[in-house]
């Protein structure tokens, strides 16, 4: 079991302040972890446009999950091509899909697989959630991580690379903490009630004003705030672990 730690004064500060610039987003999850597991698999190295076109040409061609894991895996390809990297991510698909009914298997359970899942996560805290999802073939922390807040919303951060970045630049986390390290740290430090929101304005605020390259400090709304440019000494603000 991890400890708590109390968010600190800096990290409400922050928090308010992006609430401030980009509003607060309201999650409307849909629980189907499944679909969101596979459709963050297809968004993985494309752009949300694409991904989406590859889901919906997935679930129109094969309208179970039953029967994508069923197919050859070329049709599966053929299918999700829109989404980039067909050839990687259909048999990926097919490896989750597979391990879920292995388990099932074990277990004796006659669920769809899609219900399977939402069994397997529910009757598991954020935490063990997370790590269960991290177990599935190719689904790594930022995955696990996304599908737990976005379709089910429970408490557990996606650390993408905007939120890594603006992360150690605002003095949240140290300068040596890793993306796999900071969904550790955030699950730890963060109000549950805090996560989508602090996590969409991160990613709002790393791609309209701190770029990876050329941040706009000079109009930034957390300038009071950064440790990058020397508001705030990361030292005293950030979580290391
Ligand atoms: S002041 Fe600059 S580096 Fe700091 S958060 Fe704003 S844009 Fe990013």
């Amino acid at each position: 079991m991890t400890t708590s730690l109390i968010p600190t004064v800096h990290l409400a500060r922050v928090y308010e302040a992006l609430i401030a610039a980009y509003g607060e987003p309201v999650n409307q999850p849909d629980n189907d972890p499944l679909g969101g597991l596979v459709g963050t698999i297809l968004s993985q190295h494309t752009s949300d446009i694409n991904s989406g076109r590859a889901y919906q040409q997935l679930i129109t061609t094969f309208p179970t999950w039953e029967e994508v894991r069923d197919a050859p895996t070329y049709l599966v390809a053929d299918a999700i091509r829109s989404g980039g990297l067909a050839n990687v991510k259909a048999p990926r698909i097919q490896d989750v899909l597979q391990t879920l009914t292995d388990q099932q298997q074990i277990q004796e359970g006659t669920q769809t697989l899609s219900a399977y899942l939402s069994t397997e996560l529910a009757k598991r805290t954020t935490e063990e959630a997370w790590a269960y999802l991290r177990t599935l073939p190719g689904v790594g922390p930022k995955t696990a991580a996304c599908v737990l807040m976005f379709n089910l919303d429970r408490a557990s951060m996606p650390v993408d690379t905007h939120v890594w970045r603006t992360s150690q630049r605002l003095g949240l986390i140290g300068p040596k903490v890793s993306a796999d390290k900071a969904h550790l740290i955030y699950a730890r430090v963060l109000p549950p009630e805090w996560v989508y929101p602090l996590h969409v304005n991160l990613i709002t605020h790393g791609r309209k004003i701190c770029h990876a390259q050329r941040p706009e400090c000079s109009r930034c709304p957390l300038y009071s705030e950064c440790a990058y440019v020397g508001s705030v000494n990361a030292q005293e603000t950030a979580f290391s672990g």
